[in-house]
């Protein structure tokens, strides 16, 4: 038999053995193991199933999941542990974009029996997220020269490993070829194309930049320390409909499978790692007074946000502040469809008189952007509010994110804080990013015709505080 091995940053392995072992399975020698199932994290007796204690909190934030069956997510480290273990774990995306679930492991853990797994239970289509320069360094070329999916998916080439591989189908080729692409020394000369494995090329920047399993898979294992190479795979249903993030609670139990979402990698992320670039500091002298006017880079984003500053920053003493999220009609146009011209104008003169920040994050519509605002309004024109008009769209009601934010207050040396808002979510989004919101201030603005529905929206279906 051909000796077949592949390097990982942990270790040179030899994947004879899996040969010997789906042989075994192929002949019904030998059982395909499916993944054991862990014991649980919160007592020492038994399984996840058996096991009565409450299930651990994910920290961060967990999708909202509609069905009688939702997956029950773990905190990450425990998600990281069992990659490292090479078991299989749940992803979730957004149940507003595909609403799915995958499969993933360890590209140096596709082993047939995880390849076999995938295959059998959940039946989607098995592809290998790989890190920009994983499939640059190979050289693979992408698929579509101008990508028209909905969701930009980066297939590059099909691939099979050159050696040890027949037909290239099997669980147990399609193991050899991804454990190759997960292989430190696998040059293009180790593949032939087209082949029966898809590589993924996640984005540069990853979930930070798209919010999806290829670059969920690529970033989770780079977080466990492990070749930013995985295997991931849809699961549908016995029907052949797609499974929904509120029908999958059964499945993961009956298999075991920890399950985290995107969005608690994105908030890892944005907790570990320096996501903005503080750019210039400029004067600027305004019709409410004078500030300091610094502008910030994100990398989340590629947009420049702004802080004006008046007055000292003391990391010990509370400031005020106001995180106002743009809106150019209400800005600069003074639209009176909204109130956010008053509050931002009302926020500089406080600020101005007593000292403190105005941040100004350039998240247009709740998140949505310019143009998906102007639908939203002519929605509204049509007789939805401003939360069905968004949810209609297909966004989430808000989908502004205070992670950038908090990172700019943090760098400008702000501990605690006195929020200008009537927003209470701007209080969560805040806090825990190593501030503390000490006292949250209203702004009054009085309501007049035009606005009149919007600001009874906000206060009752947003809880906010008008
Ligand atoms: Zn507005």
């Amino acid at each position: 038999m051909k000796q077949v091995e592949f390097t990982a940053t942990n270790g040179v392995f030899d994947i004879n053995s899996f040969i010997t072992q789906c042989d075994a399975a192929a002949m019904g020698e030998m059982p395909v193991e499916t993944p054991a199932e862990p014991a649980c994290s919160c007592c020492t007796e038994g399984t996840t199933t058996v096991c009565q204690c409450e299930a651990p909190a994910a920290e961060g934030s967990v999708p909202v999941a509609d069905g009688t069956d939702p997956i029950i997510y773990s905190p990450l480290e425990e998600v990281l542990e069992d990659l490292r273990m090479g078991k299989l774990i749940l992803m979730t995306d957004d149940p507003h974009r595909e609403n799915e679930a995958d499969l993933v492991c360890a590209g140096q853990f596709a082993t047939p029996q995880n390849i076999n797994f995938m295959a059998t239970h959940a039946r989607g289509l098995i592809c290998v997220p790989m890190a920009p320069e994983k499939v640059d360094g190979l050289g693979l070329p992408m698929q579509a020269q101008h990508n028209t999916e909905k969701h930009h998916t980066a297939f590059t080439v099909s691939v099979d490993a050159k050696e040890g591989t027949t037909t290239g189908i099997s669980a147990f080729e399609r193991s050899i070829t991804t454990m190759k692409l997960a292989d430190t020394k696998a040059t293009l000369d180790d593949f032939v194309q087209p082949g029966h494995c898809f590589p993924l090329r996640a984005v540069e920047g990853g979930v930070i930049r798209r919010a999806g399993h290829t670059e969920g898979t690529v970033d989770l294992l780079r977080i466990a320390g492990m070749e930013p190479v995985g295997v991931c795979c849809e699961i549908m249903k016995e029907d052949g409909t797609m499974a929904r993030l509120g029908e999958l609670g059964s499945f993961q139990k009956k298999y075991g499978l920890k399950a985290c979402s995107l969005a608690q990698i994105i908030e890892h992320r944005q907790h570990t790692e320096k996501l903005i670039i503080r750019e210039e500091c400029v004067k600027l002298p305004t019709d409410f007074g004078e500030f300091d006017c610094y502008s910030y880079h994100s990398k989340v984003d590629g947009k420049t946000h702004l802080a004006l500053v008046h007055g000292p920053i003391d990391p010990e003493k509370p400031i005020l502040c106001r995180v106002h999220s743009e809106c150019l009609t209400g800005d600069v146009f003074a639209s009176r469809r909204c109130d956010c011209g008053s509050q931002l104008h009302t926020a500089m003169r406080r600020v101005a008189k007593e000292g403190g920040i105005i941040l100004y994050l350039r998240q247009e519509g709740r998140g949505i952007g310019l143009s998906a605002k102007l639908h939203a309004y002519k929605l509204q024109e049509q007789g939805l509010d401003t939360v069905d008009a968004n949810i209609e769209l297909g966004f989430a009601p808000d989908l502004r994110d205070y992670g950038v934010g908090a990172q700019i207050l943090r760098d400008l040396g702000v501990r605690l804080l006195r929020l200008l808002t009537n927003n209470p979510r701007k209080i969560v989004g805040l806090s825990g990013h190593g501030l503390d919101v000490v006292e949250q201030l209203p702004i009054c603005i009085p309501a007049h015709e035009d606005n009149k529905h919007y600001l009874d929206t906000k206060r009752e279906r947003m809880g906010h505080l008008i």
